[in-house]
């Protein structure tokens, strides 16, 4: 059980002792009080985070399968090694035969003792794994917070229905929904979704959600992808290549780099008259 009512009742209860009695005036009344200077936009964000916490299942936080740094299990310890150094994730699964399979989760403190002796780095790196911690993607990530907490975890790995690799979670992805970004000392740094070059144009990842776009005058809705990769993706009936453009809405949307899966890289700018009709 996910522990929805329960939460669902302390929400009603903070609710009424606000004066409302829905989740959603709750939150109008957060929106409300940022507007009448009561809150900072910084407690605004974080009560609203809390607010939503309790609709977001794993499959919305997910780190999703494709984007997962893991090695095949067949790999030696020296092949981990460079994965957690070329990654830069401290917890690598290993996947048995495709990554579908996830059959262990290897970490950087088990290898480290390894690099101490050399004779050890030739050792395949299943010897050392750990057991993977596997969780539903639909599972509440409050519940799961609970869970990370109780099972000592900090890495899960998120199934699909049919048992197959959907994503993977980290408590850092599950505190964020609550307090934005967590940058930590070897994290890349991320590149803007969304980059302003001046002069009207606009270059983003395919990941650049339309309701961002949305902000920017770009009105693409969608009820079936949210970000604008999926969007011209679906539009396209196939996923555009580089170089592929295309005008929706008065913008005028160029493909710079994209592979068989997805759409990494576009520009926008507004359409011409002509390119518009
Ligand atoms: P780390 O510091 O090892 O990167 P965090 O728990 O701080 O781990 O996670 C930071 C982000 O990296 C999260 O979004 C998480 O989903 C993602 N992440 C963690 N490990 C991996 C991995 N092996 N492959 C891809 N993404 C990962």
């Amino acid at each position: 059980m996910d522990g929805g009512s329960e939460g669902r009742s302390i929400w009603a209860r903070l609710g009424h002792f606000f004066g409302h009695n829905e989740e959603e005036s709750l939150e109008r009344a957060i929106i409300d009080a940022r507007a009448e200077g009561e809150v900072e936009a910084e407690e605004e964000s974080m009560l609203l985070g809390i607010l939503r916490f309790n609709d977001l299942k794993v499959e919305d936080t997910m780190t999703p399968r494709t984007d997962i740094d893991c090695v095949s299990q067949n790999a030696t310890i020296r092949e981990a090694v460079a994965a957690v150094i070329a990654s830069g994730h401290s917890r690598i699964p290993i996947y048995k035969d495709t990554r579908d399979n996830i059959v262990g989760i290897v970490h950087a403190k088990d290898l480290l003792s390894c690099l101490a002796e050399p004779d050890q780095q030739d050792r395949q790196v299943s010897s050392i794994m750990r057991e993977p911690f596997f969780v539903p993607e639909t599972k509440n990530i409050r519940t799961l917070l609970q869970e990370f907490r109780s099972q000592k975890q900090h890495i899960a790995i998120a199934l699909d229905e049919y048992g197959g690799t959907s994503g993977l979670i980290t408590i850092e992805d599950v505190l964020e929904e609550i307090v934005g970004d967590i940058q930590d000392e070897h994290d890349k740094p991320s590149q803007e979704d969304i980059r302003d070059m001046g002069q009207g144009v606009y270059e983003m990842s395919g990941r650049a959600f339309l309701e961002d776009l949305a902000e920017l005058g770009m009105p693409l809705q969608s009820d079936e992808v949210d970000t604008i990769g999926g969007y011209l993706s679906t539009e396209a009936g196939h996923v555009p290549a580089a170089g592929e453009t295309f005008t929706v809405e008065g913008w005028k949307f160029t493909i710079l780099d994209a592979d068989k899966k997805h759409i990494k890289k576009l520009s926008a700018c507004r359409a011409t008259q002509e390119e518009a009709s």
